[in-house]
């Protein structure tokens, strides 16, 4: 079986942030080095608890 496009789709790589505290999440473009559980810095919103990425998804671009 042959599975076939009309054209390429082009991914575009987001990285999601989540703080484990108050679980604010921040979605920015991926950065070279990014992975899953990654340690980012403390959370902004609530001061406290830590920022880590979540996950690492890519977007088509239409
Ligand atoms: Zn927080």
């Amino acid at each position: 079986m042959i599975f076939s496009r009309k054209k390429q789709e082009i991914l575009d790589p987001y990285t999601v942030e989540q703080c484990t505290s108050c679980n604010a999440s921040k979605k920015r473009k991926f950065a070279e080095g990014d992975y899953v559980f990654k340690a980012i810095g403390n959370c902004t919103s609530c001061n406290n608890g830590q920022v880590t990425v979540l996950k690492i998804y890519g977007e088509t671009i239409k």
